[in-house]
């Protein structure tokens, strides 16, 4: 497969992004990151130790505010191209340069925030008094403040920053770099095997046998490794729950949850009622799955297999643009337009080459468009993958827009609401404007077996292990490899019972993902999608209107989740978004069924 790519320097113009957006030139940018540490100087000179008065403060943080726009602008330019190509050495020896800088450069900015923890409560009060836009920022400051330790504390801490990031390291060397994945045989043929090659090839191939095979030495070569990755996770909790006690917290989510500004009663609600109400219709799908295919077990091995893989939609860069036009032309012109510039302005990087690195994302900075990389290979999954990331983008530039860059970013708990939504709306739009049946089916069976598996079961779950093993942390218990495989397998049981075969293997699920190390990060993919779930069925059914999505779009971090959603009509405070979410996903997979009884006759 990968002899077949071409370098990046064969890649046509149009099908990469376009950084001169900003910095015209190379010699731009080096200028810039030369400037930087002089301004940061000039900050230093002008604030540090000064915070003393409400003019003070505000021009303070206005400069903070310029300083770190500058700072993100040198980020972007200099770590972009490396993400699109790992084997440019020039690019390579950029974001090193580039992260050198920024490092400086955030020691250099720390005073101020350690500093504005330190003003009293009353004159932070009248700075948003005086400005009312920087009411979210000082929101911020103020729950830092009540965690705060000494600064000589806060300092070390600082310091001590890459040893609290070593375990997860540790972890991705592990899996990464030391183990080898080999080859596996099937039927005489010999496959390669690599960690990203199982997750994003063999786990969704069509012959049975090649799944399976992948997935046993997989797992094999996992397992060699699950003593030191249980130990780096053990190390990483610790650490976790000693810095929770040390900043006054007696339950360790509760010290995880403050940055998102969430409580436990929604953190927990959204893992029970997944693993209890929605376990059913996902139960129900794979089961039909297993009968589709003709599989005798459905097996953990062949849970991403799609419904109908012969079934394929081919989509030109060109029809994507129609796609996105058509498509999302609810959420109303000044939208489409906005997205539609992401094509003349060279937003997005389309390019398949040799050192392109896997996935997708989308890059905002402020004051500048939003950046995504996608690798465009020409099927209908990959016009999916850009409206999900488009989608961060439209959030990016409204949010921007619409506020100082202290208060623009939205909580985590939001974050995959907008992508996520624009997701559910190219599926409407196709399946309206089908009436043939077996694309029908394969659209709606895309939704289930790729948007809600990925958000809804495979994070899901995750997080649903992920509370146990931090239940027995803040009880002060430890735990090994052994305990850890123990949890993961008791999850997997709950979820899917009896529909899914559990063979070797799964329990080591624990030793696939990153995540683990970012504190309560993979819940939020299903309570983004929940969000964007309701707004899409009510906009739908003519409840709301789409004036009060795109107002969360441009809310930023102005309020706080359960508030932020209310403009766009959802209460995340209620079961209601959850139990309507599973209530349209059961019906779908009942369509689903429906489908393949009409394309059985
Ligand atoms: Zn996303």
């Amino acid at each position: 497969m990968a002899e077949q790519l071409k370098p990046r320097t064969e890649i046509p113009e149009e099908l990469t992004w376009d950084l001169s957006a900003i910095f015209e030139t190379q010699e731009g940018f080096e200028a810039a990151a030369e400037q930087l540490p002089k301004d940061v100087q000039a900050f230093a000179d002008q604030f540090d130790g000064k915070l003393d008065s409400v003019d003070t403060l505000i021009a303070a943080i206005k400069e903070y505010e310029s300083l770190m726009a500058k700072g993100s602008h040198l980020g972007q330019y200099g770590m972009l191209p490396v993400s699109v190509d790992i084997s440019d050495s020039e690019a390579q020896q950029q974001a090193r340069h580039v992260s050198n800088v920024l490092a400086s450069f955030g020691a250099g900015m720390s005073f101020f925030n350690s500093q504005i923890q330190e003003v009293d409560e009353s004159t932070l009060n009248e700075v948003v008094e005086k400005e009312a836009q920087f009411g979210p920022f000082i929101r911020e400051v103020k729950a830092a403040k009540k965690a705060k330790l000494a600064p000589e504390v806060e300092k070390a801490l600082a310091q001590l920053d890459p040893v609290f990031e070593a375990p997860s390291e540790i972890f991705e060397q592990a899996r990464s770099a030391d183990a080898d994945y080999g080859t596996f045989e099937v039927d005489g043929e010999e496959y390669e095997l690599s960690f990203v090659l199982y997750e994003e090839v063999y786990m969704y191939h069509e012959n049975p046998k090649i799944r399976r095979a992948a997935y046993d030495k997989f797992n094999e070569v996992l397992s060699k490794y699950q003593n030191v990755v249980a130990t780096a996770y053990y190390t990483h909790l610790q650490s976790e729950k000693t810095l929770a006690t040390m900043r006054g917290y007696d339950s360790i989510f509760d010290y995880l949850l403050e940055s998102q500004e969430v409580d436990q009663e929604l953190y927990h609600r959204q893992i029970d009622m997944i693993m209890n109400d929605f376990a059913p219709v996902m139960r129900k799908f794979i089961t039909h799955l297993k009968d589709v295919h003709g599989l005798e077990k459905m097996t953990y091995a062949d849970l991403k297999v799609d419904l109908d893989p012969e079934y394929t939609m081919p989509v030109t860069i060109e029809e994507s643009k129609d796609l996105v036009q058509e498509a999302l032309a609810p959420l109303g012109d000044e939208y489409v337009s906005m997205i539609m510039r992401s094509y003349p302005e060279r937003w997005t990087d389309f390019a398949q080459n040799i050192g392109k690195r896997s996935g997708a994302f989308c890059s905002t900075t402020y004051g500048k468009h939003p950046y995504v990389m996608v690798t465009w290979t020409g099927q209908l999954t990959d016009a999916y993958t850009l409206f999900h990331e488009l989608g961060h983008a439209g959030q990016g530039v409204l949010s921007n827009e619409n506020n100082p860059l202290t208060s623009a970013r939205p909580s985590l708990y939001l974050i995959e609401g907008p992508s996520t939504f624009n997701e559910l709306l190219l599926t409407d739009y196709l399946k309206n404007k089908t009436d043939d049946p077996r694309m029908e089916r394969s659209i709606l069976s895309k939704m289930i077996s790729r948007t809600y598996f990925h958000n809804f079961v495979t994070h899901l779950l995750e997080a649903a292990y992920q509370r146990e093993v931090y239940k027995l942390i803040d009880a002060g218990k430890s735990f090994d490899a052994k305990k850890l495989s123990e949890l993961k397998l008791s999850v997997l049981e709950q979820f899917w019972g009896d529909s899914v075969e559990l063979e070797a293997g799964a329990e080591l699920t624990w030793m696939r993902q990153i995540h683990y190390y970012m504190g309560l990060y993979p819940y939020t993919y299903s309570a983004g999608l929940t969000i964007a779930t309701q707004a899409f069925l009510k906009i739908k059914s003519g409840e709301e209107k789409v004036d009060g999505w795109l107002e969360f779009l441009a809310l930023g971090g102005q309020k706080v989740p359960a508030e932020a959603t209310l403009v766009a009509g959802v209460d995340i405070t209620t079961d209601r978004p959850l139990s309507d979410t599973i209530k349209y996903l059961d019906e779908s997979v009942d369509r689903i069924i429906e489908l393949t009884g009409e394309l059985d006759k």
